[in-house]
Protein backbone atom coordinates (compact mmCIF):
# COMPACT_ATOMS: atom_id res chain seq x y z
CA UNK A 1 0.00 0.00 0.00
CA UNK A 2 3.36 2.28 -0.27
CA UNK A 3 1.65 4.11 -3.02
CA UNK A 4 -1.75 5.18 -1.26
CA UNK A 5 0.28 7.92 0.00
CA UNK A 6 -1.98 10.95 -0.43
CA UNK A 7 -3.66 13.51 1.98
CA UNK A 8 -6.58 14.32 0.24
CA UNK A 9 -8.17 17.13 1.93
CA UNK A 10 -8.18 18.59 5.59
CA UNK A 11 -11.33 20.41 6.20
CA UNK A 12 -11.13 22.75 8.79
CA UNK A 13 -14.54 23.36 8.56
CA UNK A 14 -15.81 19.65 9.81
CA UNK A 15 -12.39 18.91 11.16
CA UNK A 16 -11.87 16.00 9.23
CA UNK A 17 -8.93 14.76 6.71
CA UNK A 18 -9.09 12.47 4.17
CA UNK A 19 -5.83 10.49 3.22
CA UNK A 20 -5.03 7.40 1.82
CA UNK A 21 -3.73 4.29 3.77
CA UNK A 22 -0.14 4.68 3.19
CA UNK A 23 0.46 7.63 4.65
CA UNK A 24 3.14 7.73 7.33
CA UNK A 25 1.04 8.45 11.12
CA UNK A 26 3.94 11.37 11.59
CA UNK A 27 3.58 13.00 8.24
CA UNK A 28 -0.33 13.43 9.02
CA UNK A 29 -0.30 14.03 12.55
CA UNK A 30 2.46 17.18 11.57
CA UNK A 31 -0.02 17.94 8.20
CA UNK A 32 -2.78 18.58 10.96
CA UNK A 33 -1.05 19.98 13.20
CA UNK A 34 0.15 23.23 10.58
CA UNK A 35 -3.40 23.64 10.53
CA UNK A 36 -3.55 24.15 14.52
CA UNK A 37 -5.70 20.41 14.23
CA UNK A 38 -4.62 17.20 16.10
CA UNK A 39 -4.94 13.50 15.20
CA UNK A 40 -4.05 12.31 18.61
CA UNK A 41 -3.42 8.49 18.21
CA UNK A 42 0.29 8.04 18.09
CA UNK A 43 2.11 4.85 18.45
CA UNK A 44 5.76 4.78 19.13
CA UNK A 45 5.99 3.84 15.61
CA UNK A 46 4.85 6.73 14.17
CA UNK A 47 8.23 7.83 12.32
CA UNK A 48 7.11 4.53 10.32
CA UNK A 49 4.20 3.09 10.02
CA UNK A 50 1.14 3.72 7.87
CA UNK A 51 -2.33 5.01 8.74
CA UNK A 52 -4.06 1.70 7.22
CA UNK A 53 -1.80 -0.02 9.30
CA UNK A 54 -2.93 1.60 12.57
CA UNK A 55 -6.61 1.34 11.58
CA UNK A 56 -6.27 -2.45 10.73
CA UNK A 57 -4.78 -2.98 14.09
CA UNK A 58 -6.43 -0.63 16.34
CA UNK A 59 -3.46 0.90 17.46
CA UNK A 60 -2.98 3.21 20.37
CA UNK A 61 0.00 4.86 21.63
CA UNK A 62 0.69 7.01 24.75
CA UNK A 63 -1.69 9.38 24.42
CA UNK A 64 -5.15 6.94 24.08
CA UNK A 65 -5.28 7.45 28.05
CA UNK A 66 -6.70 10.47 27.22
CA UNK A 67 -7.74 11.07 23.98
CA UNK A 68 -8.58 7.26 23.04
CA UNK A 69 -7.46 4.99 20.37
CA UNK A 70 -7.20 4.92 16.05
CA UNK A 71 -11.19 3.25 16.10
CA UNK A 72 -11.99 7.12 17.62
CA UNK A 73 -10.84 8.87 14.99
CA UNK A 74 -12.19 7.40 12.01
CA UNK A 75 -15.72 8.19 10.40
CA UNK A 76 -15.76 6.47 6.92
CA UNK A 77 -13.34 4.25 5.00
CA UNK A 78 -13.32 3.42 1.46
CA UNK A 79 -12.66 -0.50 1.75
CA UNK A 80 -12.04 -3.08 -1.52
CA UNK A 81 -13.51 -6.08 -0.54
CA UNK A 82 -12.08 -9.79 -1.67
CA UNK A 83 -15.12 -10.05 -3.66
CA UNK A 84 -14.05 -7.26 -5.54
CA UNK A 85 -16.81 -4.86 -4.79
CA UNK A 86 -15.52 -1.31 -3.39
CA UNK A 87 -17.86 -0.01 -0.62
CA UNK A 88 -17.97 2.77 1.89
CA UNK A 89 -18.42 1.69 5.28
CA UNK A 90 -20.20 4.38 6.94
CA UNK A 91 -20.87 8.61 6.66
CA UNK A 92 -18.65 11.51 6.76
CA UNK A 93 -20.35 12.20 9.83
CA UNK A 94 -20.35 12.66 14.03
CA UNK A 95 -22.66 10.47 14.90
CA UNK A 96 -24.24 7.38 13.06
CA UNK A 97 -26.88 4.65 14.13
CA UNK A 98 -27.92 3.36 10.08
CA UNK A 99 -27.23 0.04 10.52
CA UNK A 100 -24.59 -2.34 11.89
CA UNK A 101 -21.10 -0.27 12.05
CA UNK A 102 -19.08 -1.94 9.41
CA UNK A 103 -16.30 1.27 10.18
CA UNK A 104 -15.79 -0.29 13.61
CA UNK A 105 -15.75 -3.72 12.15
CA UNK A 106 -12.79 -2.72 9.66
CA UNK A 107 -11.16 -1.41 13.12
CA UNK A 108 -8.50 -3.80 13.99
CA UNK A 109 -9.47 -6.47 11.26
CA UNK A 110 -5.73 -6.86 10.54
CA UNK A 111 -6.29 -6.75 7.06
CA UNK A 112 -8.09 -9.88 6.97
CA UNK A 113 -11.55 -8.15 5.58
CA UNK A 114 -11.01 -5.73 3.44
CA UNK A 115 -8.41 -3.98 1.75
CA UNK A 116 -9.11 -0.29 3.31
CA UNK A 117 -7.62 2.41 0.57
CA UNK A 118 -9.37 5.86 1.86
CA UNK A 119 -9.80 6.65 5.10
CA UNK A 120 -11.72 9.90 6.67
CA UNK A 121 -10.67 10.90 10.41
CA UNK A 122 -11.98 13.33 12.74
CA UNK A 123 -9.53 15.78 14.26
CA UNK A 124 -9.57 18.26 17.55
CA UNK A 125 -8.18 21.52 18.22
CA UNK A 126 -4.10 21.27 19.05
CA UNK A 127 -3.40 21.27 22.35
CA UNK A 128 -1.16 24.53 23.68
CA UNK A 129 0.47 23.33 26.55
CA UNK A 130 2.23 20.35 28.33
CA UNK A 131 3.43 19.29 31.30
CA UNK A 132 5.84 16.81 31.69
CA UNK A 133 6.94 14.47 35.26
CA UNK A 134 9.29 11.71 35.72
CA UNK A 135 8.27 10.02 38.82
CA UNK A 136 10.54 7.06 40.19
CA UNK A 137 9.39 4.94 42.30
CA UNK A 138 11.32 2.14 44.42
CA UNK A 139 9.48 -1.20 42.98
CA UNK A 140 7.45 -1.82 40.15
CA UNK A 141 4.22 -2.98 41.90
CA UNK A 142 4.26 0.48 44.02
CA UNK A 143 4.44 2.49 40.17
CA UNK A 144 1.61 0.31 38.82
CA UNK A 145 -0.62 1.01 42.57
CA UNK A 146 -0.16 4.81 42.06
CA UNK A 147 -1.58 4.69 38.62
CA UNK A 148 -5.54 3.67 39.91
CA UNK A 149 -4.62 6.10 42.43
CA UNK A 150 -4.26 9.30 39.93
CA UNK A 151 -7.45 8.26 37.89
CA UNK A 152 -9.46 8.01 41.45
CA UNK A 153 -8.83 11.90 41.94
CA UNK A 154 -10.14 12.99 38.46
CA UNK A 155 -6.88 13.67 36.71
CA UNK A 156 -6.80 12.67 33.17
CA UNK A 157 -3.45 13.10 32.37
CA UNK A 158 -2.32 12.37 28.37
CA UNK A 159 0.31 9.71 29.09
CA UNK A 160 0.91 7.79 31.80
CA UNK A 161 3.86 5.50 30.40
CA UNK A 162 5.86 2.76 32.72
CA UNK A 163 8.76 1.56 32.52
CA UNK A 164 11.30 -0.89 34.39
CA UNK A 165 14.69 0.56 34.88
CA UNK A 166 16.10 -2.14 33.38
CA UNK A 167 14.51 -0.99 30.19
CA UNK A 168 15.41 2.83 31.09
CA UNK A 169 19.64 1.74 31.18
CA UNK A 170 18.84 -0.30 27.96
CA UNK A 171 17.30 2.64 25.94
CA UNK A 172 19.84 5.33 27.68
CA UNK A 173 22.67 3.25 26.11
CA UNK A 174 20.85 2.41 22.68
CA UNK A 175 20.37 6.04 22.23
CA UNK A 176 23.79 7.11 22.78
CA UNK A 177 26.07 3.91 21.14
CA UNK A 178 23.53 2.67 17.88
CA UNK A 179 20.99 5.65 17.34
CA UNK A 180 24.09 8.35 18.00
CA UNK A 181 21.81 10.60 19.82
CA UNK A 182 22.84 10.61 23.81
CA UNK A 183 20.62 11.41 26.55
CA UNK A 184 21.63 14.25 28.72
CA UNK A 185 18.43 13.89 31.62
CA UNK A 186 19.42 11.16 34.12
CA UNK A 187 17.14 9.02 35.24
CA UNK A 188 17.05 8.78 39.23
CA UNK A 189 19.42 6.45 40.50
CA UNK A 190 18.79 3.18 43.07
CA UNK A 191 14.56 2.80 41.86
CA UNK A 192 12.79 0.30 40.52
CA UNK A 193 10.34 1.58 38.02
CA UNK A 194 9.28 4.97 36.59
CA UNK A 195 6.25 6.88 35.14
CA UNK A 196 6.14 9.22 32.19
CA UNK A 197 3.47 11.52 33.54
CA UNK A 198 2.10 14.35 31.00
CA UNK A 199 -0.65 16.26 31.34
CA UNK A 200 -2.19 18.27 27.93
CA UNK A 201 -4.31 21.74 27.89
CA UNK A 202 -4.45 25.35 27.06
CA UNK A 203 -4.57 26.67 30.35
CA UNK A 204 -0.79 26.72 31.89
CA UNK A 205 -2.23 27.31 35.50
CA UNK A 206 -5.08 24.72 35.22
CA UNK A 207 -1.62 22.33 34.39
CA UNK A 208 0.39 22.91 36.76
CA UNK A 209 -2.72 22.84 39.46
CA UNK A 210 -3.15 19.04 37.95
CA UNK A 211 0.29 18.69 38.53
CA UNK A 212 0.48 19.44 42.16
CA UNK A 213 -2.43 17.03 42.02
CA UNK A 214 -0.63 14.20 40.95
CA UNK A 215 2.57 14.94 42.95
CA UNK A 216 0.10 14.41 45.89
CA UNK A 217 -1.39 11.45 44.92
CA UNK A 218 2.07 9.42 43.73
CA UNK A 219 3.68 10.95 47.36
CA UNK A 220 1.52 8.34 48.95
CA UNK A 221 3.60 5.86 47.27
CA UNK A 222 7.28 4.28 47.45
CA UNK A 223 8.49 7.21 45.14
CA UNK A 224 12.10 9.28 44.34
CA UNK A 225 12.41 12.61 43.62
CA UNK A 226 10.27 13.80 41.29
CA UNK A 227 11.51 14.80 37.71
CA UNK A 228 9.67 18.04 36.64
CA UNK A 229 10.53 18.40 33.18
CA UNK A 230 10.99 21.92 32.27
CA UNK A 231 12.77 22.54 29.18
CA UNK A 232 11.84 21.35 25.46
CA UNK A 233 15.12 19.68 25.60
CA UNK A 234 14.53 17.46 28.75
CA UNK A 235 10.92 16.37 27.93
CA UNK A 236 11.93 15.24 24.25
CA UNK A 237 15.02 13.47 26.13
CA UNK A 238 12.28 11.56 28.24
CA UNK A 239 10.05 10.83 25.33
CA UNK A 240 13.20 9.64 23.05
CA UNK A 241 13.82 6.98 26.15
CA UNK A 242 10.41 5.73 26.57
CA UNK A 243 9.51 5.73 22.54
CA UNK A 244 13.10 3.92 21.74
CA UNK A 245 12.21 1.28 24.36
CA UNK A 246 11.14 -1.15 21.63
CA UNK A 247 14.52 -1.34 19.49
CA UNK A 248 16.47 -0.94 22.84
CA UNK A 249 15.50 -4.29 24.49
CA UNK A 250 15.42 -5.82 21.29
CA UNK A 251 19.42 -4.72 20.55
CA UNK A 252 21.29 -7.53 21.86
CA UNK A 253 19.31 -10.16 22.58
CA UNK A 254 16.08 -11.77 20.89
CA UNK A 255 12.36 -11.47 22.58
CA UNK A 256 9.06 -12.57 22.17
CA UNK A 257 6.64 -9.64 22.74
CA UNK A 258 2.93 -9.02 24.13
CA UNK A 259 0.80 -6.48 24.75
CA UNK A 260 -1.35 -7.41 27.64
CA UNK A 261 -4.59 -5.41 29.01
CA UNK A 262 -6.20 -5.32 32.35
CA UNK A 263 -8.00 -3.20 34.64
CA UNK A 264 -5.55 -0.70 36.08
CA UNK A 265 -6.42 -1.65 39.62
CA UNK A 266 -5.30 -4.98 38.59
CA UNK A 267 -1.56 -3.77 37.23
CA UNK A 268 -0.02 -4.70 40.60
CA UNK A 269 -0.97 -8.26 40.68
CA UNK A 270 -0.23 -8.80 37.18
CA UNK A 271 3.17 -7.35 37.56
CA UNK A 272 4.40 -9.42 40.62
CA UNK A 273 2.52 -12.44 38.65
CA UNK A 274 4.59 -11.80 35.55
CA UNK A 275 7.97 -11.90 37.57
CA UNK A 276 6.33 -14.93 39.59
CA UNK A 277 5.77 -16.86 36.40
CA UNK A 278 9.35 -16.07 35.00
CA UNK A 279 10.88 -17.94 37.65
CA UNK A 280 8.94 -20.36 37.19
CA UNK A 281 9.58 -20.77 33.57
CA UNK A 282 13.08 -19.30 34.07
CA UNK A 283 13.23 -16.71 31.49
CA UNK A 284 13.85 -12.78 32.20
CA UNK A 285 11.14 -10.11 31.20
CA UNK A 286 11.70 -6.70 30.81
CA UNK A 287 7.91 -4.90 31.31
CA UNK A 288 6.49 -1.31 30.12
CA UNK A 289 4.06 0.47 27.99
CA UNK A 290 1.08 2.27 28.39
CA UNK A 291 -0.49 1.38 32.04
CA UNK A 292 -2.37 4.71 31.83
CA UNK A 293 -5.01 2.24 30.37
CA UNK A 294 -4.00 -1.15 31.76
CA UNK A 295 -1.69 -1.84 28.86
CA UNK A 296 1.26 -3.35 29.43
CA UNK A 297 3.96 -4.76 26.73
CA UNK A 298 6.05 -6.94 28.13
CA UNK A 299 9.20 -8.47 26.51
CA UNK A 300 10.51 -11.97 26.67
CA UNK A 301 14.37 -12.00 26.43
CA UNK A 302 16.21 -15.21 24.78
CA UNK A 303 19.87 -14.03 26.36
CA UNK A 304 21.36 -17.50 26.50
CA UNK A 305 18.04 -19.78 26.33
CA UNK A 306 18.48 -23.13 24.65
CA UNK A 307 16.65 -23.80 21.27
CA UNK A 308 14.51 -26.40 23.16
CA UNK A 309 13.53 -23.73 26.44
CA UNK A 310 12.80 -20.97 23.75
CA UNK A 311 10.37 -22.72 21.06
CA UNK A 312 8.44 -24.57 24.10
CA UNK A 313 9.09 -23.58 27.98
CA UNK A 314 8.50 -19.87 26.59
CA UNK A 315 5.74 -20.31 24.37
CA UNK A 316 4.04 -22.68 27.81
CA UNK A 317 5.23 -19.52 30.19
CA UNK A 318 3.05 -16.94 27.96
CA UNK A 319 0.26 -19.01 28.32
CA UNK A 320 0.51 -19.16 31.95
CA UNK A 321 1.06 -14.93 31.59
CA UNK A 322 -1.89 -14.60 29.54
CA UNK A 323 -4.41 -17.25 31.26
CA UNK A 324 -3.32 -14.71 35.02
CA UNK A 325 -4.66 -11.81 32.85
CA UNK A 326 -7.58 -12.86 31.80
CA UNK A 327 -8.72 -13.76 35.68
CA UNK A 328 -7.61 -10.42 36.58
CA UNK A 329 -10.56 -9.16 33.96
CA UNK A 330 -7.90 -8.37 30.87
CA UNK A 331 -7.04 -9.74 27.94
CA UNK A 332 -4.35 -10.49 25.39
CA UNK A 333 -3.58 -7.86 23.58
CA UNK A 334 -4.87 -4.00 24.23
CA UNK A 335 -3.41 -2.61 20.94
CA UNK A 336 -0.88 -4.63 18.57
CA UNK A 337 -3.65 -7.47 17.61
CA UNK A 338 -3.56 -11.08 17.53
CA UNK A 339 -1.66 -12.18 14.15
CA UNK A 340 -0.03 -15.59 14.06
CA UNK A 341 2.15 -15.44 16.85
CA UNK A 342 -0.89 -14.61 19.86
CA UNK A 343 -3.10 -17.07 17.54
CA UNK A 344 -2.60 -20.00 19.55
CA UNK A 345 -3.49 -18.54 22.75
CA UNK A 346 -7.28 -17.03 21.25
CA UNK A 347 -9.34 -19.78 23.32
CA UNK A 348 -8.47 -18.17 26.24
CA UNK A 349 -10.01 -15.15 26.33
CA UNK A 350 -12.46 -15.84 23.56
CA UNK A 351 -14.95 -18.98 23.62
CA UNK A 352 -16.11 -20.83 20.86
CA UNK A 353 -19.38 -18.81 20.64
CA UNK A 354 -17.67 -15.91 19.86
CA UNK A 355 -14.61 -17.18 17.64
CA UNK A 356 -17.60 -19.32 15.67
CA UNK A 357 -19.34 -15.54 15.40
CA UNK A 358 -15.86 -14.01 14.31
CA UNK A 359 -15.27 -16.69 11.82
CA UNK A 360 -18.96 -16.30 10.30
CA UNK A 361 -18.07 -12.48 9.64
CA UNK A 362 -15.02 -13.66 7.78
CA UNK A 363 -16.91 -16.08 5.76
CA UNK A 364 -18.94 -13.36 4.57
CA UNK A 365 -16.89 -11.05 3.88
CA UNK A 366 -14.02 -13.33 2.33
CA UNK A 367 -15.61 -16.26 0.95
CA UNK A 368 -12.16 -17.76 -0.44
CA UNK A 369 -10.42 -16.90 2.51
CA UNK A 370 -7.91 -14.58 0.42
CA UNK A 371 -6.83 -12.15 2.80
CA UNK A 372 -4.08 -12.75 5.42
CA UNK A 373 -5.00 -16.24 5.98
CA UNK A 374 -4.13 -17.81 8.75
CA UNK A 375 -4.22 -14.31 10.79
CA UNK A 376 -6.35 -14.28 14.18
CA UNK A 377 -8.12 -18.06 14.25
C1 LIG B 1 9.09 0.21 17.57
C2 LIG B 1 7.62 -0.04 17.57
C3 LIG B 1 6.81 0.65 18.45
C4 LIG B 1 5.43 0.45 18.45
N1 LIG B 1 4.66 1.17 19.32
C5 LIG B 1 3.33 1.02 19.30
C6 LIG B 1 2.49 1.80 20.16
O1 LIG B 1 2.96 2.63 20.94
N2 LIG B 1 1.16 1.60 20.06
C7 LIG B 1 0.60 0.69 19.18
O2 LIG B 1 -0.61 0.56 19.14
N3 LIG B 1 1.38 -0.05 18.40
C8 LIG B 1 2.71 0.09 18.42
N4 LIG B 1 3.48 -0.67 17.59
C9 LIG B 1 2.82 -1.68 16.74
C10 LIG B 1 1.91 -0.94 15.77
O3 LIG B 1 0.65 -1.52 15.77
C11 LIG B 1 2.41 -0.84 14.39
O4 LIG B 1 3.64 -0.22 14.38
C12 LIG B 1 1.48 -0.09 13.42
O5 LIG B 1 0.22 0.25 13.88
C13 LIG B 1 1.26 -0.96 12.28
O6 LIG B 1 1.29 -0.17 11.15
P1 LIG B 1 2.14 -0.64 9.88
O7 LIG B 1 1.95 0.39 8.86
O8 LIG B 1 3.52 -0.97 10.33
O9 LIG B 1 1.32 -1.93 9.49
P2 LIG B 1 1.79 -3.40 9.09
O10 LIG B 1 2.59 -3.99 10.19
O11 LIG B 1 2.37 -3.34 7.73
O12 LIG B 1 0.39 -4.08 9.01
C14 LIG B 1 -0.35 -4.34 10.16
C15 LIG B 1 -1.61 -5.11 9.80
O13 LIG B 1 -2.47 -4.25 9.11
C16 LIG B 1 -2.86 -4.82 7.86
N5 LIG B 1 -2.99 -3.70 6.92
C17 LIG B 1 -2.04 -2.77 6.62
N6 LIG B 1 -2.53 -1.88 5.73
C18 LIG B 1 -3.81 -2.23 5.49
C19 LIG B 1 -4.84 -1.69 4.65
N7 LIG B 1 -4.64 -0.62 3.90
N8 LIG B 1 -6.02 -2.33 4.64
C20 LIG B 1 -6.25 -3.42 5.38
N9 LIG B 1 -5.32 -3.98 6.20
C21 LIG B 1 -4.11 -3.39 6.25
C22 LIG B 1 -1.74 -5.77 7.51
O14 LIG B 1 -2.18 -6.79 6.67
C23 LIG B 1 -1.36 -6.30 8.88
O15 LIG B 1 -2.22 -7.34 9.25
C24 LIG B 1 4.85 -0.49 17.56
C25 LIG B 1 5.66 -1.19 16.67
C26 LIG B 1 7.03 -0.96 16.65
C27 LIG B 1 7.87 -1.72 15.68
Amino acid sequence: MERFNKILNIDELNLQATVEPGVITEVFQNAVKEKGLFYPPDPSSKGSCFLGGNLANNSGGPKAVKYGVTRDYVLNMEVVLPTGEIIWTGANVMKNSTGYNLTQLMCGSEGTLGVITKIVFKLRGYPQKNVLLLIPFTTNEEACKAIAAIFIEGITPSGVEFFEREAGIKTIAYCDQVLGSPVTTQLPENMGAYLLCELDGNDEDVLMKDAERVMAVVERFEIGEVLFADSTLQKEELWKVRKNISPAVNWKTVTKSDDVVVPRSQLPQLIVGIKEIGKQYDFNTVCFGHLGDGNLHINFLRDGMSDHDWETKVPEGIGEVFKLVVSLGGTLSGEHGVGITKRPYMSIAMNEVNLNLMRGIKKVFDPNGILNPGKIF
